[in-house]
């Protein structure tokens, strides 16, 4: 097989081909022209500059990309961990500085993107019939962040099924029920709605002011409450019931798009420790407390005429929109990626996963089936969790998987070597097992003391043997 280099900033240029070489070159072009972009004072268009940086990081990236058909597919553990970009290198660190300077001004100094936020209003006009604002800016990344790195899983995965169908399915939701079709309503006088986020994930959708806004607004705002109380209390369990929360996490939601598409090459950096499970489930518990408080008093202050909040109530979801919506899932969850890997904030902050994993945990027919007599303790499958669950301590045992936080991503089974693992939803029946194979940890021989005293194990210490020292020697 041919050798292939791994992008690391401190691999010998010798080492890349010709192809990598040129799909560099194109990437480098487009860096500058964002760079030009950002920094640029009206001297040039916007739009042209911004134009040629996607266009240079698009045909690089499809370069890179046709480069991994010469290859076989699945991972490969070619140098993940010796990759500055997928090994907590220099790459990896200035990424992560990127990701989140680039969340940063998003939120707090948006001026400071202004031109890149004018680069995208002709495309803000033909969707939306206005100009952009930063997050049409953000939208426009964050769709083509999972529809380029969407096709790079297509091609990295093309011999397994169900990551193909998976990584199709979180484009389209992605592209059209996360980024068109709220653009597209806004054109159409309607309100800006999100038909793939709903309660607790999409917090103020639920919420007094939502609700008035929507009912006194114009269109479809009946339709779109209606929307977002079936799919909460309806849909919800129903299909996590059938499915378990993966129908959601790895199928539907934008947040696991962008992790199961970008986060991919850095899957493995999740934390696996006993330690880091414990602190993901007091973690993401007390979040959705919080939305759940947050909404009972929003309520209860509306129910009040603002007796109960007061003045505090706006303050109130404000600081909750800081917190969990910006820090949280915005600068630690996506520009933490490089350096925690890809689910930090499906693991330790979204209620929604919250949600479905009690459900998926207590109220589901999903489970990954082990069939551990072929298992050879390889390790992928633990290595490339993105969850940071041990799945080969499982395996080892030849027990049933069934764990809250788990996405039903697949990436165990499809990275196992031996076939062990099986993504399932069958009868409840026989769902938790036990361990079913003798494994070291589960033997502990208790001997008969009758046994032991006529036949010792050690022989008898003869306490008259002379102790030698160098001397005698
Ligand atoms: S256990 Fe397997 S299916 Fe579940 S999150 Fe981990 S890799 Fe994905
Ligand atoms: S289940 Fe498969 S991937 Fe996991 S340790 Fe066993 S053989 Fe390796």
């Amino acid at each position: 097989m041919e050798h292939q280099a791994s992008l690391q900033l401190t691999s010998s240029g010798a080492d890349y081909s010709a192809h990598q070489k040129i799909g560099l070159a194109f990437i480098g072009v487009g860096l500058l022209a964002l760079l030009i972009t950002f920094l640029g004072e009206g001297a040039l268009n916007p739009t042209v500059t911004l134009a040629l940086s996607l266009a240079g990081l698009l045909t690089g990236s499809g370069i890179l990309f046709a480069r991994m058909l010469h290859q076989p597919a699945g991972v490969n553990n070619n140098g993940v961990w010796f990759s500055g970009a997928t090994a907590r290198g220099m790459a990896g660190w200035i990424l992560g500085i990127v990701f989140t300077g680039f969340y940063i001004l998003l939120y707090w100094t948006p001026s400071n993107l202004e031109q890149l936020i004018r680069g995208t209003d002709a495309l803000s006009y033909a969707i939306r019939g206005s100009a952009a604002d930063q997050w049409f800016l953000y939208g426009l990344f964050y769709t083509l962040a999972v529809l380029v790195m969407g096709i790079r899983m297509l091609i990295k995965y093309r011999d397994n099924r169900y990551q193909i169908l998976r990584t199709i399915s979180v484009m389209f939701f992605q592209l059209g029920l996360a980024f068109l079709i709220p653009n597209l309503m806004v054109l159409l006088n309607q309100p800006e709605f999100y038909f793939s986020y709903f309660w607790p994930l999409k917090y103020d959708y639920l919420w007094p002011s939502t609700f008035s806004s929507l009912t006194q607004g114009p269109g479809l705002g009946i339709f779109l409450l209606f929307w977002t109380a079936v799919m909460t209390v309806i849909a919800t369990p129903v299909l996590t019931y059938f499915f378990g929360k993966r129908w959601y996490c790895s199928w539907v939601c934008g947040c696991g798009g962008l992790a199961e598409t970008a986060g991919d090459p850095f899957r493995h950096l999740s934390d696996k420790s006993a330690r880091a499970w414990k602190i993901e489930r007091w973690m993401v518990h007390s979040v959705l407390v919080f939305v759940i408080v947050t909404t009972l008093m929003l309520w209860g202050n509306q129910w009040m005429g603002g007796g109960l909040l007061g003045g505090m109530s706006q303050e109130f979801s404000r600081w909750y929109g800081f917190f969990i919506g910006l820090i949280f899932a915005g600068v630690i969850g996506v520009g933490f990626y490089p350096v925690m890997g890809s689910r930090v904030w499906c693991r330790f902050g979204c209620p929604m996963a919250a949600v479905l994993g009690l459900l998926q945990k207590y109220f589901s027919r999903f489970r990954i089936t082990t069939n551990g007599g072929q298992c050879i303790s390889c390790g992928n499958c633990s290595t490339y969790c993105e969850m940071g669950i041990d799945v080969r301590w499982y395996a080892q045992r030849g027990q049933n998987i069934v764990r809250a936080s788990c996405v039903g991503c697949g990436m165990c089974a499809t990275v196992c070597p031996r076939g062990v693992l099986r993504l399932e939803n069958g009868p409840l029946e026989a769902r938790y097992n036990g361990p079913v194979l003798i494994h070291h940890d589960d033997m502990s021989v208790q001997l008969d003391e009758t046994w032991k005293q006529s036949r010792p194990l050690m022989p008898p210490v003869q306490e008259d043997l002379p102790i030698l020292t160098d001397d005698d020697l």
